[in-house]
């Protein structure tokens, strides 16, 4: 498979200073990598950022230095990094003015915290991958312009995503939070950052078994009518009744994930104990699979133009982290419209009397009508997790919990 770099292929940049040739060697810059994201994955459970402290500086340079350098590999290697449906999305010029400054807030902020907090190990991270992605070309890398491998590993998807998400939502949870005392970093975030990692290095692979898999089991259920007829509909009209058919699609698969036969499966995603924009990751990989593949199955049947798709797709990305994240705003009477983290935090919440409620992920409409709706008046859930026997920790315990005898 060529998702790795060929053994000893040059990484092209400016000229470099004596005595850092040998970087130039791929294996010693992956082995770089490797061993600055371990560095950050040693960190502490739960970290406490608090103003004044040195410590926010030091985690912006580590999570931009890591970004920028991974950033710059993809520059080197987009055959084997970044995702064809994502590349055609972006401008890898105006990503190069991105990249830039990137690199310079995460200097200037290592730099900083290592001239008054006396380097802590985060900004260490940060700084060091700044100078490796600099002496690997920086913003002036070159980009080769080959194609993306359909069987690449996203690691563009996962930068992107990654700035984007934590840029639009961090600030929102610190604006209006519901839980004010917890930390960015709060306990599992890194399991949950495991799972938003993988989902985004291997999108490649999951788009080829969801997005590319369903027309080919399902062609034989096609009505040539329906699909004629709703695509002459217009844009907006086939965008709500694209909603409206995957989260009706995705409320009867989440009523199957809390029987008992399925609920080990889902467990997992609410095995959570805190909410917030990465909790929503949390989803074990056959749940992840099944709910794509029932949700496109119905899509496809019905036969949606493709405008309306990606309008869809976008929306269940956004409101997929929306409604986990720790935003505390009352949004009263929309609460019954659209999905809000209010309304999905009841379902996550461990008191019985919430179990089995708003499974509606775009629509509580949909809970309403099924009889399954609850929002006490102006009230919030105490605590969240799981009702019954508790999900292991950890990334890799957790995908083998649900085929292991309780
Ligand atoms: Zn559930
Ligand atoms: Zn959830």
């Amino acid at each position: 498979m060529a998702c790795g770099p060929p053994q000893g292929q040059s990484l092209s940049g400016p000229e470099l200073p004596r005595g850092w040739a040998t970087i130039r060697s791929t294996h010693h810059v992956w082995l770089i990598y490797i061993k600055l994201l371990a560095m950050i994955s040693a960190m502490p459970a739960e970290i406490h950022l608090k103003l004044g402290e040195g410590r926010i500086s030091g985690y912006l340079s580590a999570l931009l230095g890591l970004c920028a350098f991974g950033g710059v590999l993809c520059y080197h290697f987009p055959e084997a990094l970044t995702t064809a449906e994502l590349r055609a999305a972006y401008d890898p010029e105006v990503l190069r003015e991105v990249l830039y400054w990137v690199l310079v807030v995460a200097s200037v902020s290592g730099a900083l915290n290592f001239l008054f907090e006396h380097g802590r190990k985060a900004a260490i991270v940060g700084l060091t991958s700044c100078l490796a992605a600099v002496v690997c070309g920086g913003s002036r890398v070159e980009a080769t312009g080959a194609p993306a491998s359909p069987l690449a590993i996203g690691l563009d998807w996962l930068i992107l995503g990654l700035l984007v998400s934590a840029l639009v939502f961090i600030p929102i949870e610190k604006a209006w939070p519901y839980r004010r005392k917890q930390p960015i970093l709060r306990k599992e975030w890194w399991t949950d950052f495991q799972y938003f990692a993988i989902n985004s290095l291997l999108v490649s692979y999951i788009l080829l078994v969801t997005v590319k898999a369903v027309p080919v089991t399902m062609t034989w259920a096609v009505s040539d009518t329906l699909q004629a007829t709703v695509r002459s509909w217009p844009f907006a009209v086939q965008f709500i009744a694209a909603v409206i058919c995957a989260d009706l699609a995705q409320y009867w698969m989440h009523r199957c994930y809390h029987s008992k036969l399925m609920w080990k499966i889902h467990a997992v995603h609410h095995s959570a104990i805190a909410m917030d924009w990465l909790a929503g990751s949390r989803i074990h990989f056959v749940e992840m699979l099944l709910t794509r593949v029932s949700i496109l199955s119905v899509l496809f049947l019905v036969g949606f133009s493709e405008a309306p798709m990606e309008a869809y797709i976008v929306l269940v990305g956004l409101q997929a982290v929306f409604i986990h994240a720790n935003v505390g705003i009352n949004f009263g009477v929309l609460n019954y419209l659209v999905a809000t983290p209010q309304f999905h935090q009841w379902h996550h919440s461990d008191d019985r009397e919430a179990a089995d409620t708003n499974f509606a992920v775009h629509l509580p409409v949909i809970d309403l009508i099924f009889g399954t709706f609850r929002i006490p008046k102006g009230q919030w859930p105490k605590s969240l997790g799981v009702i019954g026997p508790p999900v292991p920790s950890g990334i890799v315990r957790q995908a083998i919990y649900p085929f292991r005898k309780s």
